[in-house]
């Protein structure tokens, strides 16, 4: 094949971003971020961009095909399961050599009070068993950063909940909450701040892994308030996977 190597980076992350960046200053190479279109100002990448679903595995390889894509970079979020997999489907049934970025989850230290949990349902059933002993009359109340995804879960929840998310959720929500819409990197005086306003007895969160969201954590434990962590789903078996975006682009053919 002649011109120059197509690498389509699926994005939506810092990583991402950082990654086409890259990509993009190496010259020589034409450089494709796909976003699925989730978020309403998405932070856009250097390089080409293209937004919104492909339509399944099936489409994706369509795309691979008519783009002429040598390389796929899956820089998806470490929770966004069903890409991940249409990634490893399509790049199998293309040929196409295919890379996924993970960045590593988060560890936990001496201080922390984490309950570990297999999805987000699991985590809404652990939210009152997580409940500090609490005077009569006095609700539950929940920091929930779990992002929009998954929220009705915890629609039957007898709990006070602040739910902080991007943009605003859409379904069923709990009866008694708040929105926070904001969006990350949060430093951790903010955290601070907020975890000291809402005076959660319970945070949610999802193992992100990374530095942006992670100062919560810190001040979860600083104040000895007990986290639902969820687990994050496992990549496909016989995919490359790097952790770092150094590590990622060394890995793929171009
Ligand atoms: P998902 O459940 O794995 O994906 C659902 C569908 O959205 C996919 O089947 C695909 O549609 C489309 N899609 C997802 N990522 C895409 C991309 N980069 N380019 C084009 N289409 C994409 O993913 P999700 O959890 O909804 O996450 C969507 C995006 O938000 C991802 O790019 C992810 O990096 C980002 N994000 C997710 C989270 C999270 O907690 N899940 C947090 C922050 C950012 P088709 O089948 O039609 O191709």
């Amino acid at each position: 094949m002649t011109g120059p190597r197509t690498v389509l980076v699926l994005g939506g992350t810092t990583e991402g971003r950082a990654a086409a960046a890259e990509l993009a200053a190496r010259g020589g190479v034409r450089v494709i971020s796909s976003l699925a279109g989730a978020v309403r100002s998405p932070r856009l990448p250097d390089g080409e961009v293209r937004i919104g679903g492909f339509g399944g595995p099936g489409g994706l390889a369509r795309f691979l095909h008519a783009e002429r894509v040598s390389a796929v970079l899956d820089a998806t979020h470490p929770f966004a399961a069903t890409m991940t997999a249409n990634a490893a489907a399509a790049c199998t049934a293309t040929g196409t050599p295919l890379v996924v970025l993970r960045r590593p989850g988060w560890t936990p230290v001496p201080g922390d009070r984490w309950h570990r949990v297999g999805s987000v349902a699991a985590a809404a059933a652990a939210v009152l068993p997580a409940l500090p002993a609490l005077p009569p009359g006095e609700r539950g109340r929940v920091l929930l950063t779990t992002g929009r995804g998954g929220l009705a879960e915890f629609a039957g929840v007898d709990a006070e909940f602040w739910i902080r998310a991007v943009d605003p959720p859409d379904g069923p929500l709990p009866e008694r909450h708040t929105l926070l819409l904001d969006r990350g990197p949060f430093t951790l005086d903010a955290e601070r701040a907020l975890l000291d306003r809402v005076r959660p007895h319970v945070l949610v969160t999802k193992d992100s892994g990374g530095d942006a969201t992670a100062a919560k954590l810190v001040a979860a434990r600083e104040r000895g308030i007990g986290v639902v962590v969820v687990d994050r789903p496992g990549v496909p078996p016989g995919v490359p996977v790097a952790d770092t975006v150094a590590a990622a682009l060394a890995r793929l053919p171009c």
